[in-house]
């Protein structure tokens, strides 16, 4: 199932026929407003894989080193479409996976 297209929408997330709600983030965190929703309606890419896939390497160049997985879920609210955009950048070859740590190819 393509989750991110099909039920967990940025514009309107399907929550109650979503296999993955009772491990979600957002609503473990109360389904928190969007912060970013104004600028939304100018930047379509806002909310979308793109840019979780931009904050991850953002936060992969920034770093020293590896950065462990943990410290990587801090850069987006939805931990189910952070997954889904770290796995596809390893599967792309632009994040390599060491451990539990994520760093940049060397
Ligand atoms: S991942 Fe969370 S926000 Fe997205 S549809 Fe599932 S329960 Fe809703």
């Amino acid at each position: 199932m393509e989750l991110g297209a099909l039920v967990c929408t940025a514009r309107a997330p399907r929550c109650g026929a979503c296999p993955v709600r009772d491990r979600c983030a957002w609503r473990a965190a109360g389904r928190p407003a969007d912060e970013h929703a104004d600028r939304r309606r100018t930047q379509a890419w806002a909310g979308t894989d793109r840019q979780v896939r931009g904050r991850v390497m953002a936060a992969l160049r920034e770093a020293e080193g590896p950065v462990p997985r943990d410290l990587v879920g801090a850069v987006w609210h939805d931990a189910v479409q952070l997954d889904r955009c770290v796995a596809g950048l390893v599967e792309d070859g632009l994040v390599e996976q060491d451990g539990e740590a994520l760093r940049l190819p060397a």
